[in-house]
């Protein structure tokens, strides 16, 4: 689903390109680095629009004829490259068609634009095939390549291109916004299931999710006071949304971290040794991001998670 609305935390980002394109230095090759969720690909096609919509004097205006097709990635000179449904890579052949075409003049009066979300998705093989394009790229040719993990890119890819950073909303205007374009829910409980930003929520369902957390964190409580053993639950959450568990974790830790904090610097008692509750959940959160890395793997994920309970029910 795109969003209808401009979400209010593009602003820096917009002024950037503006001022970019007002000095005519907007460089070729841009890297949009933006905080999970925060809307990369929405920025990409909004920078899309602004160099390829017909009325210049307010662009993009989001009405002519190419800002519609843009915000429909139907637009002839602007194409998006997004990992196949079967795979998680972009792969190279797209790639290389894609490269033939940005040599071509455009169809209309703007630019040839070509987005890659992810861009931590192109194959490296097809990472490499847009280097030349970057070093001589053809007169008004823009690629743009959305991640929120630049370092997974080549460094050769990275260091080609300019920088656009795209910091994401607090949970407040995160649940404002998913409020606005999806109409009322639990928005901030489902933010807080998954810790990332509103965009990866626009297709979600805020009640189940909602639920899933207050089932999770209610189970954590139970496994921490002993009324329960991490065996007794280890195999169904194997079983059942195992990724989205794990970040509504993290989630709820780093939360209790920053609230910690703050009771901390409020009550001056910095300066000495890490007090113990704070440390329990330093190394809670650091083994359930171990976990996260391993949950994609042919783990045994039953074992894992009893692991996992049993680090949180022994402290
Ligand atoms: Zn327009």
């Amino acid at each position: 689903m795109t969003s209808p609305l401009l979400p209010p935390w593009f602003e820096s980002a917009r002024s950037e390109v503006n001022a970019a394109l007002a000095a005519g230095r907007l460089a070729h090759g841009l890297l949009l680095h933006e905080d999970p969720g925060a809307g990369g690909l929405e920025l990409a096609r909004w920078i899309a629009q602004r160099v390829n919509c017909s009325v210049p004097a307010r662009a993009p205006c989001g009405e002519c004829q190419s800002c519609r097709w843009i915000k429909a990635d139907q637009h002839p000179d602007v194409t998006r490259l997004s990992p196949e449904e079967d795979s998680e890579y972009i792969k190279i052949e797209p790639v290389r068609e894609l490269i033939a075409d940005l040599t071509l003049t455009a169809h209309g009066r703007g630019y040839k634009v070509a987005i890659f979300s992810p861009a931590d998705a192109l194959y490296p093989n097809a990472g490499n095939s847009l280097l030349k394009t970057l070093e001589e790229p053809s007169k008004r040719t823009l690629i743009l390549l959305v991640t929120s993990q630049p370092s997974r890119l080549l460094p050769t890819l990275r260091s080609r291109c300019s920088r656009l950073r795209l910091a994401g909303p607090t949970r407040e205007e995160a649940a404002d916004y998913l409020t606005a374009a999806r109409g009322a829910g639990p928005w901030a409980e489902a933010l807080a299931t998954t810790g990332a930003g509103p965009f990866s929520l626009l297709d979600a369902d805020p009640a189940a999710l909602a639920q899933l957390r207050n089932d999770t964190i209610a189970t954590l409580a139970d496994i921490g006071s002993g009324n329960l053993q991490p065996p007794a639950v280890a195999d169904r959450w194997a079983k059942s949304e195992l990724a989205i568990r794990l970040s509504c974790l993290e989630s709820w830790v780093t939360d209790r971290i920053l609230e910690t904090e703050s009771i901390r610097d409020v009550t001056h008692l910095s300066g000495a040794a890490l007090p113990p509750k704070i440390c329990r959940l330093f190394e809670f959160s650091d083994a359930i991001r171990d976990m996260r890395k391993l949950a994609h793997t042919s783990i045994n994920k039953t074992m894992a998670v009893e692991a996992l309970l049993w680090r949180w029910a022994r402290q």
